[in-house]
């Protein structure tokens, strides 16, 4: 249910009807309007309390709430989430631009992608320290000294650091060194791991299952929100299907159709979602073009000699010209990149 309370209630009377929500063993998350404040009440109802909440002075409507994902409904704010981490701001208008190479492989590698990537107009840098790899022989990522590299290469450049967690045991330890919490495709339905980035107070970029529908997505999302972690920035990077000409299928319409739905904001990730460098650039404008709020992109001083995805890896040449693209696509509708 959402609690609708009057215009111009006092901050003490919100507190005040979220503990009444409580008491009746339901979540209360208050949730900050432009015009006013609504308290979504949310948990397995026995039928009263929707009389009871209403009952109130202070309280003008309550009203079901329709959708099976609930905090991240539209329903609840209908005025976009806008994420800001140093000079990363996603939604609302902003494009915010998260570039960097799939792995930190060296402290020269890391800093000289971050400056480059800086340089052609991005806004955080991207990078994995704990890879997940089909194979276990592969390339596993430089776990906590790849944090430290990250850390000096945002101390270099200013850029916001994003890099992805895999299990709950690491939250406190990755969440020392980023800025955004990735939680990358394999895990998006790691319950565990939802619920433990859910209780830390810092963004969490979530990407889309290759198998998950857009309803199972957002509600992998609705169990970070539900932990009062309201900061989460959903990602679409492709799904499995028939097809084989790409690594993944890239389905953008999942961008206007996720805006209908929600408030959080939609990055999209071109490189994982084709697979193939010289399609990037062209879906990063596509993204643009159909309203995402940013991209994350794979960008390394020398792609083919990237220990992972090198195949989908741009240049910072290539990087660069792309975002001249995407700039020309943005300011025509009326959105600033970066
Ligand atoms: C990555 O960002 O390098 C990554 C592993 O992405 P995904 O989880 O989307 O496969
Ligand atoms: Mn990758």
């Amino acid at each position: 249910m959402i609690v609708v309370m009057k215009r111009g209630t006092t901050e003490e009377s919100v507190q005040l009807m979220a503990r009444r929500v409580e008491e009746l063993g339901l979540k209360a998350h208050i949730i900050q309007g432009t015009e006013r404040v609504v308290i979504a009440a949310i948990g397995d109802k026995r039928g009263s309390e929707r009389d009871t909440l209403a009952s109130y002075e202070e309280v003008e409507q309550v009203v079901p709430i329709l959708a099976p994902y609930k905090v991240a409904s539209r329903e609840i704010k209908s005025e976009p989430t806008v994420i800001k981490v140093r000079d990363l701001v996603i939604g609302g208008g902003r494009i915010g631009v998260i570039a960097g190479p799939c792995s930190v492989e060296s402290e020269e590698q890391i800093i000289d992608s971050a400056v480059k990537v800086k340089a052609a107009g991005a806004t955080a840098l991207r990078g994995g320290a704990f890879k997940p790899r089909t194979s276990p022989y592969s390339f596993q990522g430089m776990k906590e000294e790849g944090l430290k590299l990250l850390a000096a290469a945002r101390d270099v450049t200013g850029l916001a650091v994003v890099t992805e967690v895999m299990t709950p045991h690491h939250v406190d330890l990755v969440a020392q060194y980023a800025d955004v919490l990735q939680i990358g495709a394999r895990n998006m339905q790691n319950y565990h791991l939802l619920e433990a980035v859910g209780k830390v107070r810092k963004p969490v970029l979530l990407k889309r299952g290759p198998s998950a529908t857009m309803e199972e997505f957002l509600l992998a999302a609705e169990y970070i929100l539900d932990q009062g972690n309201q900061e989460v920035i959903l990602c679409e990077r492709g799904i499995r299907t028939f097809e084989t000409h790409t690594r993944f299928t890239l389905p953008l319409a999942s961008v206007p159709y996720l805006k209908e739905r929600t408030h959080l904001p939609i990055v999209v990730d071109p490189s994982h979602g084709t697979g193939i460098a010289s399609l990037v650039a062209p879906m990063c404008t596509a993204s643009v073009a159909c309203g995402a709020d940013g991209l994350i992109v794979e960008v390394h001083p020398d792609p083919k000699k990237a220990m992972s995805d090198a195949s989908q890896t741009i240049s910072p040449e290539g990087f660069a010209k792309a975002m001249d693209q995407c700039r020309i696509v943005a300011t025509a509708l009326g959105r600033q990149l970066g």
